[in-house]
This record gives C-alpha cells, sequence and structure tokens, in this order.
C-alpha cells in the first residue's frame, strides 16, 4: 500500500463524501470533496454519488507538526536522564551528532516519519542536518514536510555542512519535490550558533527566494548568556536589530523560553509564529510561559519537537497538556504554600479561588477549536506556497478519518473534543497526505507496519544505531 518516491506524486480526480466532515467554520457537516493533483478542489455540502463514502467517519484535516527533527528518534534509545542537568543539547545531541553519516539520518528519519503517520500527522516541518538525505526518506514515506536544513557556523555539528546545507535549502525549494509533499524553508540552528554575517545572508535568501525563516530562540541560558555577553542584547532585540525579523514572509520562532516583554513587544502576529513544544520543554529547559505570548496576542503553534526530549509524536498530549494549564497556576500559589503550613479553612478557601481565577482567564485553553488551530490552521498558513490544515477548496489533501465507533472516540457526540483532547490514535483509520492514503482503510496502523519499507528500514536503522553508539562511545 505505501509507495516509493517515484510513486509518490499526486493523483487523478476522485470524490468522497463523509457524513461528519470538520469544515472551516468549526462545524461538523456532511460533505462531499473532489480532491486532484493533491488539492482539494471542491466542497459540496451533502452526500453526492462519491467514488467513496466513509461511513460512521469523521473527516479532518490531518494534523501538522510544525517543529520536529524526525531523525532524532534515534535519542530515545539513549539514557538522558545525566544530560538534562545542564545543556543536555550541547553535552548528548551535538557529540553524538558529530558521528552522524548522511544514511543514518536517512534511516531514523524514516522511522520518524512512520511514527508521524501513525499519529495522523500529515505534515511536518523538520529542521536537520543533512538535508538532502532527511528529505529523500521523509517523502518516501508519503508524510508531507516543510524541510529546513540547518544552518550553523559557529558551533554545532552543522557548521561542516554549511554549504551543503544552503544548497540543499535552494535545491528543494522546487517544482521536483513541491508536486511530492516537499518544500523548502531557511533553517538557522539557534541565535548562538549563526554569526552575523550568516544571519545577513539568511535575511537575504528569505527575500530573494520568498522563502519562510523556521530557528530556535532563546532556547537556553546559555543561548541568552551568549546574547547578552557578546551582543548586549537579548535573541530576539539581536533578530530584530540585524534586519531579520522583517526580512521573510513568515518566520517561525521555536521555544522563545527566555523571551521578555520588549521582546514580544518586537513580534507581529501578521508573519511570526512561536514554537511551543510543552513535553520537551519540560525536559530540556521549562515550558514557555504561553499565557505572556496570549496577552500579547501574539500567534503560537504547538508541536512535539524531537522524540529525544519528548519521547512521542503525538500531538494530542500536547494540547491536553495546554488545557492543564488552566489549574496548574494555583498549584504554586503563595495560596496553596500557605496552606501547606496552615492547614486553615481560609487558605484552602484561598487557594480555590486562585484556581476558579485562572480557571476562568485561562477558559480558552480548554476549548477545541482554540487547541486544534495551534496544529491545523496557524501552522497551515505559514508557508507562502500553500495552504494545509483546513478542509477546504484549494488546501493540500491530508486528511484523518477517524473511527467513530472506535472506544476511544466513544461517544461521538463532541467529535472536536475528542480529536484535540483523547488518545485516539488508534481510532484513526487511515491518513491521506497529498490526495493518497497511505493505509488500508480500518487497518491502517497494521498496514504501515508491515510494509517492506517501514521492516527494511527498521532492520537498518537497528544496526546503524548500535554502529553509531559504539563511534560515539555510549
Ligand atoms: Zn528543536
Amino acid at each position: 500500500m505505501l509507495l516509493t518516491p517515484e510513486d509518490n506524486h499526486m493523483t487523478s480526480p476522485f470524490t468522497i463524501s463523509c457524513d461528519h466532515v470538520l469544515l472551516p467554520d468549526g462545524s461538523v457537516q456532511p460533505a462531499t470533496l473532489t480532491v486532484d493533483k493533491g488539492k482539494i478542489q471542491t466542497i459540496t455540502p451533502g452526500i453526492h454519488s462519491p467514488s467513496e463514502h466513509l461511513s460512521d467517519q469523521l473527516l479532518t484535516p490531518a494534523f501538522i507538526n510544525a517543529h520536529t527533527h524526525l531523525a532524532m528518534a534515534c535519542f530515545r534509545g539513549i539514557d538522558v536522564n545525566t544530560s538534562t542537568k545542564n545543556n543536555m543539547i550541547e553535552d548528548l545531541f551535538y557529540h553524538v551528532e558529530s558521528h552522524l553519516m548522511p544514511e543514518d539520518v536517512a534511516a531514523f528519519a524514516t522511522l520518524g516519519a512512520f511514527e508521524s503517520l501513525l499519529n495522523g500527522v500529515g505534515l511536518v516541518w523538520d529542521h536537520y542536518y543533512f538535508g538532502h538525505h532527511l528529505t529523500k526518506a521523509i517523502s518516501s514515506t508519503g508524510l508531507c514536510a516543510v524541510v529546513a536544513p540547518t544552518l550553523q557556523d559557529i558551533s554545532g555539528p552543522g557548521v561542516v555542512q554549511l554549504e551543503q546545507q544552503l544548497q540543499a535549502t535552494l535545491d528543494l525549494n522546487s517544482t521536483h519535490w513541491n508536486t511530492q509533499g516537499i518544500w523548502s524553508s531557511i533553517g538557522p540552528h539557534a541565535t548562538d550558533t549563526v554569526s552575523d554575517d550568516l544571519w545577513h545572508s539568511i535575511a537575504n535568501l528569505a527575500q530573494t527566494h520568498n522563502l519562510p525563516i523556521h530557528s530556535h530562540v532563546a532556547q537556553s541560558i546559555e543561548e541568552f548568556e551568549r546574547s547578552i555577553t557578546l551582543h548586549n542584547m537579548s535573541p530576539i532585540t539581536r533578530l530584530h536589530s540585524l534586519g531579520v525579523l522583517d526580512s521573510a514572509p513568515h518566520i517561525l520562532l521555536v521555544h522563545a523560553i527566555f523571551t521578555s516583554k520588549d521582546d514580544m513587544n518586537l513580534l507581529s502576529p501578521n508573519i511570526h509564529t512561536l514554537g511551543y513544544c510543552p513535553f520537551s520543554q519540560l525536559i530540556f529547559a521549562l515550558p514557555a510561559h504561553v499565557h505572556r505570548w496570549q496577552e500579547h496576542q501574539l500567534q503560537w503553534i504547538v508541536a512535539t519537537d524531537a522524540a529525544a526530549s519528548n519521547d512521542s509524536m503525538n500531538l494530542q498530549k500536547e494540547m491536553r497538556f495546554i488545557s492543564g494549564l488552566r489549574t496548574l497556576p494555583a498549584t504554586h500559589s503563595r495560596a496553596y504554600n500557605q496552606f501547606y503550613h496552615s492547614s486553615s479553612l481560609r487558605d484552602a478557601k484561598l487557594t480555590q479561588h486562585t484556581r476558579q481565577a485562572s480557571h476562568q482567564s485561562l477558559a480558552k485553553f480548554s476549548d477545541p477549536d482554540f487547541l486544534l488551530s495551534r496544529v491545523f490552521q496557524r501552522p497551515g498558513m505559514m508557508h507562502p506556497q500553500f495552504e494545509a490544515g483546513v478542509i477546504k477548496e484549494g488546501a493540500l489533501a491530508n486528511l484523518i478519518a477517524w473511527d467513530l465507533n472506535h472506544p476511544t472516540m466513544w461517544p461521538p457526540s463532541l467529535p472536536k473534543r475528542a480529536v484535540a483532547m483523547n488518545d485516539s490514535s488508534q481510532a484513526i483509520a487511515n491518513v491521506m497526505t497529498l490526495g493518497k492514503w497511505r493505509g488500508t482503510h480500518h487497518n491502517y496502523h497494521q498496514s504501515i507496519l508491515a510494509s517492506d519499507l517501514y521492516k527494511d528500514t527498521l532492520q537498518e536503522a537497528n544496526s546503524r544505531l548500535t554502529s553509531l553508539l559504539q563511534r560515539a562511545g555510549i
């Protein structure tokens, strides 16, 4: 059922109908879609003599995971507990990554792409080394991707690859790749690994080729400290002073943990999107203050980051974490601390009052439409060359068919809530990317795991991981 890269071109027109389709206005209604050239061409209300009818299913856009390093799934096999104390990125990742071969990246990224598809992800924004190998690997699975070959010239394992990575960035910006569901973006690694000169080149490239920029920013105390020590300004203020912040059609700034009020005032919801990866941030640093992002009316997406610092590529649990932020402020409140010491009814009631106040002020955080917009509409509008994350005419035909009879979706009375909050990957009946179903209907997961590409890659990745760890002395 899975396709080789050569077969991964777009299909001839077909029609599909479903009793429950999540439409752009947030309603769920019967509708009929025509799909051609990898895109949704028309949507008609109601059921009309389709070539394919999905009964007892819910059709939504496929998830968009807008910040991944798919190949880093391999780090899940390494005990990171001792490395998370200080800077996991520099202490562990850089060391092992300096021993990576391009074929390693291809094998590991293929497994990461499969894991994404199994979790209902149809499009990723990936950022990594060996851009050409990475892209071929992702494309071979049918997963769509905006690939940012990682650029760095000060430190990090990508310094020696800079020229090839710049070339890969340009090569991916082509009809050849676009028709296979691959688009390019410019991928500076972070502000402390990229020089002023390279930032200027990146800004020029973005402007000349109308490509978005995808970068980590203010992700660690070390990055922030280097920025203050070397440039006497914060990472985001530095990007502003270099003219980077208004150089691209869109800029995705991921993590933004050490971001102040002044920094946030430099950002515009029109062209800047912040990336929030809660489970990853919990491990390698601390969760960014998304309440503040909201107060500044900034736009943000939810992503998983690497499996290495997260342990899964499932976006549903990230959304559920955000929902939990409604009551978390009470746990760390002064009132609750006072209650610990006093055990008084007064302090217990004060704690409950704190809980009620944040529960009300952060009500949006458990609104399914708000949560889903972080993995559908917003990441789907960040690239100027296509639209995704929405079932509308002209958007990519990236879809999930959910089995409404599956226990993880039952009862199906609030389907959007089920998609945003449940552990319902197992209810995925099939996933379509670029107008093609990627598995067998109602046997989706097993059909992917039984494919030759998955089985062969698994074998190769196992042996490559063993060799890599030997080379790295781990
Ligand atoms: Zn990252």
